[in-house]
């Protein structure tokens, strides 16, 4: 055969080129025999680093088989799939693993087809295999990594999903329906087809939940109210966002549900208990001035009015200390329940604490109906109430402000109320009253009085007069009773009658009172010094003075910082100081007899003592009020009350004085029924330190 030898050159090339391509290529090209062994006939270069033996050790078998190399569990396999190829005449492709020289597994790619002879028998396979383990290795990564995921999503708690926008379930976890109550996904996805109108209770939330998505593109936390399946109302908190396709497209939102429930339920039992009374299931005080505000705002809206009404019961302390704390709980329960009763379920009952409840009444267009509406409550308090087998009657004082016409804010008209409360409870208890301007101008002196009285603790434009008084024995002044005075600079005097209760009410008059008993103890030593005689004081203690735990430890003080002697100070405490928990008050006269002073009640017999205490008391005199001696010419029955009260006296051991003697009428009644001291403007007014001592060296000047 003649060739010509630039043609024979070209193809000798070409062939080099050939071999070159098959022995470069990135994988082992072959042509192998269709038997046991699949005998190689022809293997590429690229065989050495595939199975890492050389090519020759593979043709016709010489060092080892293709089906050596073969991973044995998956040699049945791969005969198969080109068993099948063969059979059809089609090419085949398969994934298997080879033993690679080195011992280790390699993941092939084996592509290739047969070659018939004429007969149409196979006569070999011819094919390419590729190293792909490095592929295999990241898809089973990459699935095992799903499958990991699906498990999390499977048996996460919180449920997960995705929806569209228009609110269908693509794809949740069985968490999510076990949350809403479903047996199965299935049971979900037939169950809600309209989560705007079928889960959520209020259906705006899912309007407000696309809304949020829209403006930013997620939600956190986000808290609703939904159905379960079976018609139950949970709570659940989402956190969701948008996902989108690569033109920015919204695709669906995707998203997480928990059952907040329980936490939600835990959180309004702690709101209700902080905004609650335990005892009587009222709104309490941390609540009132909410309620007020939010009526208010509702007034506004409709020109309506709002009432205040302050309610205090008149009896509750003396059940509470007689009967004891049980029978005092029983009452303000009923007392609750009854005030409850009267009003509107639009209106609100709160307990401010004690006995004191407010009244918040809405929606009112006439005073006329607040009236009618306070009518009930007194009837209704009033009606006699049974606890612990026994009856009780009690009643109540009420004072109301109203909205917009007394103020038109929370805490003025709370202020406006109480006092208009105090009113009704000097005006003689079971009653009301509402707020009036001239209340207002009585409540805005008192705030001034208080201003300027702290002022005048500090300018120190308090003194002290002394009142004496005379012993009916010796016809002598047997002592003293310091009176405290208020000149504030350049004005004329104040009496305590007009700021002492206010003092009192404010607290100031503790460090009024511990003033007054520190000079007046003072000028004691000084004046008993001077005069060479041991002239007794008094100096008044006012209720909330008494009930001070540091009463007793003040008094030692000044009485040591003093130097004067015990014996020489007596206390006078107002009768109605001792009228409530008895106990404690005798334990704390006790304790002042103790130091060696000397105790006279005050203003005795308008206070409403128990008789049967009176004689636990550690007292030395009996202080008869001026009403039974100032009314003696007009009412002669308080001759016999003056009588009686210098008996029960004398009976006890006492001494018995008697104060605001104006006429020589009376001094010589109160002589002649065996009184034994007197103090009044008949004998002397109060004096100055000065008229006072010139008093004690002259003698009354008349
Ligand atoms: P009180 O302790 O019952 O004092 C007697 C009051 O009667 C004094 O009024 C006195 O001036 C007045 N008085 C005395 N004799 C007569 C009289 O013949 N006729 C009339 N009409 N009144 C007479 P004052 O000084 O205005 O004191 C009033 C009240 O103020 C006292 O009543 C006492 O409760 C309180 N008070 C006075 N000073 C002090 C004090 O230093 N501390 C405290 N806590 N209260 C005081
Ligand atoms: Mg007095
Ligand atoms: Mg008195």
């Amino acid at each position: 055969m003649y060739i010509n030898p630039s043609l024979q050159a070209k193809l000798e090339d070409s062939e080099r080129m050939l071999k070159a391509l098959l022995n470069n290529l990135d994988g082992m090209v072959y042509c192998c025999l269709y038997d046991a062994k699949w005998t190689m006939v022809f293997v590429g270069n690229g065989c050495k680093q595939l199975t890492g033996y050389d090519a020759q050790s593979l043709v016709s078998n010489q060092d080892i088989s293709f089906e050596a190399i073969t991973f044995p569990e998956d040699r049945k396999r791969v005969r198969k799939v080109i068993g099948d190829a063969i059979s059809t005449g089609r090419h085949f492709s398969v994934e298997y693993r080879i033993v690679h020289a080195d011992g280790g597994i390699r993941w092939v790619l084996e592509r290739g087809c047969p070659l018939y002879n004429d007969a149409g028998e196979v006569e070999a396979i011819e094919g390419f295999t590729q190293d792909i383990t490095q592929r295999r290795e990241s898809e089973i990564a990459a699935r095992e990594a799903e499958e990991r995921y699906r498990s999390i999503f499977e048996n996460a708690l919180e449920g997960i999903y995705q929806t569209s926008p228009d609110g269908h379930y693509l794809n949740f976890n069985p968490a999510l329906a076990r949350i809403y109550g479903y047996d199965s996904a299935v049971d979900l996805v037939l169950g809600i087809t309209d989560i705007r109108k079928q889960l959520y209770v209020d259906p705006f939330k899912r309007d407000e939940f696309v809304r949020l998505m829209t403006a930013h593109g997620q939600v956190k936390n986000f808290e609703a109210l939904v159905h379960r399946k079976n018609g139950d109302v949970i709570w659940i908190s989402e956190n969701a966002r948008e996902v989108k396709d690569r033109d920015g497209k919204l695709m669906f939102y995707e998203g997480t549900v928990e059952d907040i429930t329980d936490r939600k339920n835990y959180e309004q039992q702690i709101e209700y208990q902080a905004t609650h009374d335990a005892l009587t299931g009222l709104p309490n005080r941390t609540l009132l001035a909410d309620r007020l505000q939010q009526y208010i705002g509702m007034a506004e809206r409709y020109s309506s009015k709002v009432a205040v009404a302050f309610i205090d019961l008149d009896q509750f302390k003396l059940i509470n200390d007689s009967m004891g704390h049980h029978a005092g709980d029983e009452l303000l329960k009923i007392m609750a329940a009854r005030l409850s009763e009267c009003v509107r379920d639009s209106d609100t009952v709160v307990r401010l604490g004690g006995d004191e409840f407010v009244l918040l009444l809405t929606g009112l267009h006439k005073i006329e109906d607040v009236s009618e509406g306070m009518q009930r409550v007194l009837a209704s308090v009033a009606d006699p109430c049974l606890i612990e087998g026994r009856e009780f009657v009690v009643s109540c004082s009420i004072g109301i402000s109203i909205y917009p016409d007394d103020a038109r804010d929370t805490t003025t008209l709370l202020k406006y109320a109480d006092s208009a409360m105090y009113k009704s409870k000097q005006s003689g208890r079971n009653t009301f009253q509402f707020y009036t301007d001239e209340l207002n101008q009585r409540l805005m002196e008192r705030l001034d009085m208080e201003y300027r009285l702290r002022q005048a603790l500090e300018n120190d434009e308090f003194l002290l007069h002394y009142q004496p008084k005379l012993a009916f024995a010796n016809g002598e002044v047997c002592g003293a009773e310091a009176l405290i005075r208020w000149q504030p600079a350049g004005e004329s005097m104040v009496s305590p009658a007009s700021f002492i209760p206010v003092a009192e009410e404010t607290g100031l008059i503790e460090e009024i009172g511990q003033w007054v008993l520190r000079t007046a103890c003072s000028r004691a030593v000084e004046l008993n010094a001077r005069l060479g005689r041991e002239l007794p004081v008094a100096v008044n203690v006012s209720p909330r003075q008494f009930r001070h735990s540091g009463l007793v430890g003040m008094v030692r003080s000044v009485l040591k910082d003093s130097g004067l002697n015990p014996a020489c100070l007596e206390l006078e405490i107002t009768e109605s100081s001792l009228v409530h928990d008895t106990g404690s008050f005798i334990k704390t006269l006790h304790e002042l007899k103790a130091l060696g002073v000397k105790l006279a009640i005050d203003d005795f017999g308008t206070g409403y003592s128990s008789m049967a205490y009176l004689k636990d008391f550690p007292v030395d005199r009996l202080k008869i009020d001026q009403v039974f001696v100032s009314r003696l010419e007009a009412e002669p029955s308080n001759i016999a009350i003056l009588k009686a009260i210098v008996a029960l006296g004398h009976s006890l051991g006492m001494k018995v004085i008697a104060e605001g003697v104006e006429t020589a009428y009376q001094q010589a009644f109160l002589l002649g029924i065996g009184c034994d001291e007197l103090q009044g403007y008949f004998f002397s007014k109060p004096l100055s330190t000065e008229a006072f001592e010139t008093f004690l060296v002259a003698g009354p000047s008349r």
